[in-house]
């Protein structure tokens, strides 16, 4: 019998999961699926074209208009299920994780464990939908919000978490009344198919609306209704700056809502205090895992001078012994570059930043694991002398720049000196340092974290970053806001009709 090569391993892997996620793949070509690990072309599908995305719309448009009359806690059963589903089917969707974005196996099924977390708080959210009452000003009146659906939302969804990021927006978005269209990234749509057909099962089993979500396998420019169309009231957004300053614009034309989750350039600053093994073990996880391919992946370290030798050397010692290789190998820890271009975009950048006057450490070299179309890389440190306009711009790779401080004050002005605002994370046993990180005058990003990496955020709390990241809020806390619209109510209980401010009428 023939071997089986990789390319025929991973076609069969890919198979066995959309069929047990009952996946049909759309009949035709346009769309290509193809995988990392090697580089191959795995399937073919039919690309959705502008005319789908209209009738989505519509038919979108439609299912919110009846789902919006169900009552909320009813709405929960629909995630309810859904994260049953994910469940059981959590081994099938890793696998197609891992095969379309190299992610390596435990990243994976922590992807899809992040899903059924989401759709276990959005169930819980489902009965939490409050608004607050304010006592009114006029006797007899009672001032309160009401919070309702806002309409269809658009989730724009990038190649890095193909499924988590759309799972955190939809799950909300269900609980609180909206319908939802799905535009993947071009590079992940095995997995976008297997979610929706699993989320499709769940709304017919829980009798929800048919086309209460819809997925689009349409490019940027035939889903652009998407960003145009005044029914869709949301669109949630997540990618490169360059896709939010094309997006949040043409959304905000219309007087849509944007929920705009872009690049991020995160630090940790290491102070002379720190636990430096804790240190070097978050350095080396936020740094080198999913090979640096997080929006939280870190990208630079700010240490003191009095560590920063230590520091360098340590990491460069712990980054050589890094498996690279095959993400479905037992003991692999950091995968492939999702493809050549991002390999060109990290060398590029190690060029431009050694012009600036930085060396390279350790790390940058491309490392041989499955042929000529596939892109593994050893993760690179940098060491560089200042800022410098490379080390300000994210580079979607596992490329790390070191700079040094002497002061805390100029370690958190080098730390906030980029354009992007998502993570941040300062290592310390100063209680100090680490209050004044997190104070008004510190880190100027959406996350702050003490004596843990950047990356690695758990659902709970809302996720997002200020500045260029694009200042939007998704998944815990009270993101829910962000999928729903407010009503401000006054309501006259007396016989007197008293205006506000004392304005007399007559
Ligand atoms: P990308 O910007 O190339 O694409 C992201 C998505 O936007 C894709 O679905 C793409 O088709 C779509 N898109 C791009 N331009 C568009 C346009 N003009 N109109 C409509 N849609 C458009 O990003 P990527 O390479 O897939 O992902 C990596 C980037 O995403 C990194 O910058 C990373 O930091 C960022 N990211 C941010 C977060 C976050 O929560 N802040 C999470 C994951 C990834």
């Amino acid at each position: 019998m023939a071997r089986m090569t990789l390319h025929d391993t991973l076609l069969d892997r890919a198979r066995t999961a959309l069929d047990a996620c009952g996946a049909a793949l759309p009949e035709g070509t346009g769309w290509t699926a193809r995988s990392p690990i090697d580089g191959s072309s795995l399937l073919e599908m039919k690309a959705h074209t502008a005319a789908d995305v209209e009738a989505a719309i519509g038919t979108a448009h439609a299912a919110f208009l009846q789902w919006r009359t169900v009552p909320a806690p009813v709405r929960g059963n629909l995630v309810k299920r859904y994260g049953r589903l994910l469940e059981e089917h959590k081994e099938q969707l890793a696998d197609l994780v891992t095969i379309e974005v190299g992610k390596i196996r435990s990243e994976a099924l922590g992807e899809i464990q992040e899903m059924i977390d989401i759709c276990e708080f959005a169930l819980g959210l489902s009965r939490q939908l409050e608004g607050r009452t304010m006592p009114s000003e006029r006797p007899g009146h009672r001032l309160m919000e009401t919070w309702h659906p806002a309409g269809v939302v658009a989730v724009i969804s990038a190649f890095n978490f193909p499924a988590a990021v759309w799972s955190w927006n939809t799950a909300l978005a269900l609980v609180c009344g909206d319908s939802v269209i799905w535009k993947p990234s071009e590079l992940t749509p095995l997995t976008s198919l297997a979610c929706a057909a699993l989320l499709d099962r769940a709304i017919a089993e829980t009798g929800a609306p048919v086309g209460l979500h819809q997925l689009l396998l349409a490019d940027r420019d035939d889903s652009a209704a998407l960003l145009d169309d005044k029914r869709v009231a949301v669109v949630s957004a997540t990618g490169s700056e360059r896709m939010g300053a094309q997006v949040g614009p043409r959304v905000a034309a219309r007087f849509g809502k944007a929920i705009l989750e872009l690049g991020g350039n995160n630090a940790a600053i290491v102070a002379p205090s720190a636990d430096l093994d804790l240190a070097l073990r978050g350095i080396v996880f936020a740094a080198a895992g999913t090979a640096g391919q997080r929006c939280t992946s870190m990208r630079r370290v700010v240490a003191h001078t009095s560590v920063a030798d230590q520091l360098v050397e340590r990491i460069a010692r712990a980054y050589s012994g890094l498996p690279v290789g095959n993400p479905f190998d037992d003991g692999t820890l950091v995968g492939p570059l999702i493809n050549a271009a991002a390999y060109e975009r990290m060398q590029a950048s190690i060029a431009r930043a050694v012009e600036a006057g930085g060396v390279l450490v350790a790390g940058g070299e491309r490392v041989e694991v499955s042929g000529p179309d596939s892109y593994y890389v050893r993760p690179a440190i940098v060491r560089m002398p200042a800022q410098s306009d490379v080390v300000r711009e994210e580079t979607f790779a596992p490329l790390l720049y070191v700079m040094t401080y002497d002061g805390l004050d100029d370690a958190i002005a080098i730390h906030n000196d980029v354009p992007q605002g998502l993570s941040s994370s300062i290592f310390t046993l100063d209680q100090r340092e680490a209050e004044t990180f997190m104070s008004a005058a510190g880190s100027d990003c959406g996350i702050v974290n003490v004596n843990i990496g950047t990356s690695g955020a758990e659902i709970g709390g809302a996720f997002g970053g200020e500045t260029t990241t694009g200042g939007g809020r998704e998944s815990g806390s009270d993101a829910w806001r962000g999928y729903m619209r407010r009503a401000t109510n006054t309501i006259n209980y007396s016989d007197q009709l008293p205006l506000a401010q004392g304005v007399n009428f007559g």
